[in-house]
């Protein structure tokens, strides 16, 4: 008893001192962790080449042949020579050079598995591994489990093969008191493998049809946890805290959107339905609206408002800057005329005056909708029946700022929320960072956008590309030039954005009329508001900026946007960039100016930008390239738990199933205390799965 807990350094072979570079490396103590440690690919070695066959394209081969000669070039180069039946191949060892000198004796037979290099012409194999053939139980293993490792791990002697020795003997000692941790119920309906099964073919799989069952178990297991822990919180919440009702669409909601000036696109139907339906649900609305730049996100906002409104209650618009909190207040203000509610704007530059009668609006009730900065959420501000809070670009906001907005709602109850980002982030993440969010996607531009042309180009076309810029200019309309944010010890170096900016200077002189304007992080707000403001009134051709101007400005006469040393952003932000321009009615462009030394791989990412213009396809593909942790409009970079063998670039499909049956689960059972569900309630228990609320704190 007790074998899942007792520490690795007790198997054979291990001792205390691998045992520690284990725990140290990988972070593995117990068997119980050892074995929940899977192997990240699998080779197939069910076949053996003949080496007269093989070329140096071919991936990973196996051979079987006999030691011909063994040559120690120097201390640190041995140079095998191997022959089957049909040829001769060398192998080759830069490390290892005694220990493989030694055990491989010329005329005996080994199996050969490794990837062929051509050196010179001549091919050879670097590195090898290497097995003695056996007719025993482990030459039928056919797929052979690969572990992630570390050069310090393989330097102390513990290869591939060693750890594989090491599965096996935790698995012996262990399979027996591996308790099953999904409920019966749930393994029938979801036609899954036992847990024990599980593990046992993913370290040792029978054959691929085992290995993929015994995958489909483990990541399913995962992500239900993952999705229950998650979404407990929820159903918890929803049964403690009850929503404000909002029962009705109102009048002001018929006016505005009787006067609209054009129809709205389907996904903004849809995406008002859906949150017409939670505010109305009895439930606390907790809901993420994503949608790119442009697609029409802000009238969304106002009609929720609306419905807020026919309702007796009050709504705030929080914008992260104050440039977009008055650019919101200004379009707002004209979809409200047709309306007749209040509304006002409130950001730190407010005076006094201002303030005190924004404060008595709100309070005595008769300001309908107050649109604002952090300056919303201080406590002086007060609401007579806060009902619904919008929040634009909800990374900008830190950890306890949505919690101050909770405890200002109507009569003790949290108001509806509705988070807004034009980040868009692939479902899979959305649905595991922002678990208990619901996730609306305005998936469908307003008609008559003109797609913005995007041309990747290089240091050495820069002269033309000003010409095409004045050419622009002379036309009447704006241009972006934005640069890398780049930090030096921490510290924000702008000193490439000035560079920039003397070199636009030089090039768009003032004596010929040009106008440049510059904005950057080490500005203090005023310079920086007059600067953007320059730009905004059309006063300056050009605006120079790091990635400030990156939320939601709205300049829709600007028609080019230059992003210097492009191969330093992610390919979100750089969409996100673009986005800032095609907002008029004129063809725009976007030029990604990639600096010499950008690699294939940047370039390739680059290109895609190029094709496409769908945000969750660049989303996806980003997530693919870079791993979900380093994705941008995701401040919490890291999961909330780590995914072990589920992934969710690849496994979306399973992820949703995993949220819907979790979904079911838990209608059923909030607390999971029946009897069938007590497996999940254990599990759940154990660490690892206390996950912040991220939707109180995001
Ligand atoms: P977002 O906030 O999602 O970036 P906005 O709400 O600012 O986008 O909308 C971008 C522009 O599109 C605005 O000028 C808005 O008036 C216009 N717009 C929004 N919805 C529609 C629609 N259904 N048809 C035509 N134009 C629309
Ligand atoms: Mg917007």
């Amino acid at each position: 008893m007790g074998e899942l807990s007792t520490g690795i350094q007790f198997l054979s072979g291990v001792g205390p001192k691998r045992a520690a570079l284990l725990q140290k490396e990988l972070g593995l103590e117990t068997l119980g962790q050892l074995i929940r440690f899977y192997p990240f690919r699998y080779v197939d070695r069910s076949g053996i080449r003949r080496i007269a066959e093989l070329s140096a394209d071919s991936a990973t081969v196996q051979i079987r042949a006999r030691v011909v000669s063994r040559t120690l070039v120097s201390v640190k180069h041995l140079s095998v020579v191997v022959e089957d039946e049909s040829g001769r191949l060398e192998l080759v060892f830069f490390k290892g050079v005694k220990w493989n000198y030694d055990r491989l004796e010329p005329g005996r037979e080994y199996i050969i598995f490794g990837k062929l290099t051509d050196y010179n012409g001549k091919m050879n194999m670097v590195h090898p591994e290497i097995d003695v053939p056996q007719d025993g139980s482990m030459a039928q293993q056919v797929l052979t489990g690969v572990y992630p490792s570390t050069e310090k791990i393989r330097n102390s002697g513990i290869t591939g093969k060693v750890m594989c020795r090491m599965q096996s003997a935790a698995l012996s000692l262990c399979l027996p008191e591996i308790e099953e941790t999904l409920p019966d119920y749930v393994i029938g309906e979801m036609g899954l493998v036992s847990l024990q099964y599980a593990l046992k073919n993913i370290h040792f799989p029978k054959d691929s049809y085992a290995l993929q069952k015994a995958s489909r178990r483990l990541k399913f297991e995962e992500l239900l946890f993952l999705q229950l822990s998650l979404l407990k919180q929820k159903y918890i919440r929803s049964r403690e805290e009850s929503g404000i009702v909002m029962p009705k669409v109102g009048q002001a909601f018929h006016n505005c959107y009787k006067a609209l000036p054009y129809s709205l696109t389907g996904a903004q139907q849809r995406v008002i339905r859906e949150i017409r339906s939670d505010m109305m649900s009895g439930k606390q609305m907790n809901r993420l609206l994503q949608g790119d730049v442009g697609s029409g996100k802000t009238m969304v906002a106002v009609l929720s408002c609306l419905i807020a409104a026919g309702n007796g209650y009050q709504s705030c618009i929080m914008a992260p800057t104050e440039v977009l909190a008055r650019q919101h207040y200004q379009n707002i203000c004209k979809y409200l005329e047709p309306v007749g509610l209040r509304c006002a704007v409130l950001t730190g530059s407010s005076g006094a005056r201002e303030r005190r009668e924004i404060a008595s609006g709100l309070e005595d009730g008769s300001i309908g909708i107050i649109v604002g900065t952090h300056a919303l959420l201080e406590e002086k501000v007060k609401f007579h029946s806060l009902g619904l809070a919008v929040i634009d670009e909800q990374h900008r906001f830190g950890v306890d700022q949505r919690s101050k907005l909770w405890q200002k709602g109507s009569s003790g109850r949290p108001p509806h929320v509705l988070v807004m980002t034009a980040t868009p982030i692939p479902r899979t993440l959305a649905m595991t960072l922002y678990g208990d969010l619901d996730v609306s996607v305005i998936d469908e531009m307003p008609p008559g956008r003109k797609p913005v042309q995007t041309l990747l180009t290089g240091q050495n076309r820069r002269n033309s590309m000003y010409k095409f810029l004045k050419a622009e200019i002379a036309r009447g309309r704006q241009v972006f030039v934005v640069y890398p944010m780049i930090f030096v010890n921490d510290k924000l170096d702008i000193s490439n954005v000035e560079q920039g900016y003397e070199d636009i200077m030089k090039a768009f002189p003032l004596n010929e009329g040009y106008k440049v304007a510059i904005v950057h992080g080490q500005q203090t707000n005023e310079v920086k508001n007059f600067n953007m403001k320059a730009f905004v009134e059309g006063r300056a051709h050009i605006l120079v900026s790091t990635t400030v101007i990156e939320v939601g400005v709205d300049v829709p006469n600007a028609s080019v946007m230059v992003i210097e040393s492009a191969q330093r952003f992610g390919l979100s932000q750089l969409h996100q960039l673009r986005g800032r321009v095609g907002r008029g009615s004129e063809k725009s462009w976007c030029i990604l100016v990639a600096d010499f030394k950008t690699g294939k791989d940047a370039r390739e990412r680059l290109e895609l930008l190029c094709r496409t213009q769908n945000g969750f396809e660049i989303a996806e593909e980003d997530m693919r390239m870079r791993g979900p942790g380093n994705l941008e409009g995701t401040q919490q970079s890291g999961l909330p738990v780590e995914l072990n063998i589920a992934s969710l670039a690849t496994d979306g499909r399973l992820l949703n199933e995993a949220r819907e049956y979790a979904r079911k689960i838990l209608e059923a059972d909030p607390g999971l205390e029946t009897p069938q569900n007590e497996r999940l309630a254990r599990e759940l228990r154990k660490e690892g799965y206390d996950i912040k609320d991220y939707s109180k704190i995001s």
